[in-house]
């Protein structure tokens, strides 16, 4: 993932930039999407949590993490008439890919918790599907149900993840004997990484498995992409959870 060399967000209009709108170059930097944030979440995650509203936070985060690069992730938007070249980036849209982020990892924790699979599982709700601007032909996608809606995810994640996998490939250490090609993804955007953890949670949920849940301790939803996390978004979550039930325990004890 290609970090900017640097970023500024706009604090007042003027004819070409609105407040709000991030502004920068890409630079030399990169880091491996995959692992975990300092705060134990997988990307995805944490940009569902990104807070837009403040523009230094906001800054520090595109510095961190990386640029949403819609120009090249996309396409250019109809109405963003500013077409960023390959080495610069201008993002009006920070706020509104987070919502859908959210969004898809709220799908996704309904359908995991309503999986066909699942013994115990919650009965689905219609109310829990894609509002119907999410769905792309009315009508052909049939109902609002469990199937359609998972249906309806995998069309989303399958346009993105075909565009995330798109020849971007460079082989890496080629000219070392032995050969041993590595094949290295050169991502600008970090919609790929962020829609691959979607589909691989989505891809699971099909199989019958557990894909994504709410955290026990924050509420908020988080990815089972792994056997490792089941109950709490990040170790510390579940810490914070455990310390608190102990002080609990103790109390109740010490008073009876
Ligand atoms: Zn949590």
């Amino acid at each position: 993932m290609v970090l900017p060399s640097w970023v500024t967000v706009a604090r007042r209009n003027d004819d070409v930039i609105k407040a709000g709108d991030v502004i920068g170059d890409f630079g030399a930097k990169t880091y491996d999407p995959f692992a975990r944030t300092d705060s134990g979440l997988l990307l995805a995650e944490e940009f569902s949590r990104l807070d837009v509203t403040r523009p230094r936070k906001l800054r520090d985060w595109v510095l961190r993490y990386g640029t949403l690069d819609l120009n090249n992730f996309e396409g250019p938007a109809a109405e963003e008439w500013y077409v960023a070249t390959d080495v610069e980036f201008h993002e009006a849209r920070f706020g509104a890919e987070r919502d859908d982020v959210r969004m898809h990892l709220g799908a996704l924790v309904r359908l995991s918790g309503s999986r066909p699979s699942l013994a115990s599982r919650v009965p689905w709700q219609e109310a829990w599907a894609y509002p119907d601007w999410m769905v792309p032909e009315r009508g052909s996608w049939g109902d609002r149900s469990w199937e359609a809606t998972a249906r309806l995810a995998a069309f989303w994640f399958n346009r993105s993840v075909e565009v995330a996998l798109r020849p971007s490939v460079t082989l890496g250490q080629a000219f070392a004997f032995p050969l041993s090609p590595l094949i290295q993804f050169r991502w600008t955007s970090i919609l790929a990484p962020i829609h691959l953890q979607l589909y691989e949670s989505l891809r699971r949920i099909t199989e019958g498995q557990s894909g994504a849940a709410l955290c026990r301790e924050c509420h908020l939803p988080f990815l089972q992409l792994d056997g490792r996390r089941t109950a709490f978004c990040t170790a510390r979550e579940r810490n914070r959870h455990n310390a608190r039930n102990y002080r609990l325990v103790r109390t109740r004890l010490a008073g009876g």
